[in-house]
């Protein structure tokens, strides 16, 4: 309670600016509603609705709609794709959606879902079971401006780290069935596309996505605002870097994470394994130039193609088979009756 007093009597005497009253308010205001709702709920039910909250309003909403965008208006999106046609959902089928990308955007929302019950379970048990002190820190009292940049920092460190070292060993430099789970899955995406972000085998998702995610925040005990906000970053980056676009909010950073995921998939994880870049440009396993990404969207293009031409000759090899199979039945009939 000594900052809710501290901090108005600090601007009355020091700052007597209209726009510091208004600061004070509006910090005033915030810290009520704050100790109104740890008061009134159980520190589990907080962090959860906070997670929800942030996940669906920074990911799920906007990457929903952008796969919606992509899909409805493939003419108007395809104008913004940093890979043209090839980044579009259904490629450069365009309009010609099938399951398959259905498929990979319910697959993403059912792993999102998976990884918030796996948190609810974690926290249930270490709280309710064994009756341990919250991963998460939900109290009244608020966390220090530096405190909390100081968790950021370390915290987007560790699942930099986290991401960088279960992507590379664990997902694309052994034979584990983790490997073979990544490759058939993740892998098989042309280019990324909204709500790729968090599409995987449900066991590679939560190794890679979900374990660098929450495990920073256990590892530091992150007080729950800053957690919210650390969760809020790397939504809004999922969000972005995965959506294939060129157009977005700072164009410096997030283009520069959309492209390195790009050149992931295009090069079949030869580089690129951690989100941000910096592991990558320790271990020196960075890929990607303007000509590379040229060749690279030309494979592409020229495996969707040779995709398209299996697909359309099995099509042919079913239908003729099934013109065969009722001659073969006549000839069979025909010799019974001699
Ligand atoms: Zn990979």
């Amino acid at each position: 309670m000594d900052a809710l007093f501290c901090i108005p009597m600090l601007s009355v005497f020091l700052i007597p600016v209209l726009s510091s009253y208004s600061t004070t308010l509006n910090f005033l205001f915030f810290y009520m509603t704050w100790s109104t709702l740890v008061l009134s709920h159980t520190p589990l039910r907080v962090e959860m609705f906070g997670t929800i909250a942030v996940r669906l309003i920074f990911y799920a909403l906007p990457s929903i709609i952008m796969f919606l965008f992509d899909i409805l208006t493939p003419s108007a999106s395809v104008v913004i794709k940093a890979q043209g046609a090839t980044g579009l959902p259904g490629g450069k089928r365009r309009r010609n959606i099938r399951v398959r990308e259905l498929k990979i955007a319910g697959w993403s929302l059912l792993n999102l879902f998976m990884s918030i019950m796996l948190q609810w379970v974690i926290e249930a048990l270490c709280v309710k079971a064994f009756k341990m002190r919250s991963t998460v820190k939900v109290a009244l009292k608020l966390p220090m401006p530096y405190e909390m940049v100081r968790d950021l920092i370390l915290g987007l460190l560790a699942r930099e780290a986290l991401t960088y070292g279960i992507h590379r060993y664990a997902l694309h430099e052994s034979n584990s069935i983790l490997t073979k789970f990544h490759h058939f899955w993740y892998h098989q995406l042309h280019a990324p596309f909204p709500l790729s972000a968090h599409y995987d085998h449900p066991l590679t998702y939560l190794l890679s996505n979900f374990i660098p995610t929450y495990l920073p925040a256990v590892m530091f005990r992150f007080h729950m605002l800053t957690y919210l906000i650390y969760l809020v970053i790397i939504s809004v980056e999922e969000t972005f870097a995965y959506s294939g676009y060129t157009v977005m909010p700072t164009n410096f950073f997030l283009v520069g994470i959309a492209r390195r995921m790009d050149m992931h998939l295009l090069t079949y994880g030869e580089g690129n394994f951690g989100p941000w870049g910096i592991m990558d440009w320790i271990f020196k396993t960075t890929v990607g130039d303007a000509e590379l990404i040229d060749d690279a969207t030309d494979d592409a293009e020229e495996r969707e193609r040779e995709a398209r031409a299996k697909r359309a000759y099995e099509a042919a090899q079913k239908k003729s088979n099934a013109n065969v199979r009722p001659s073969k039945v006549q000839a069979q009939s025909v010799r019974g009756r001699r």
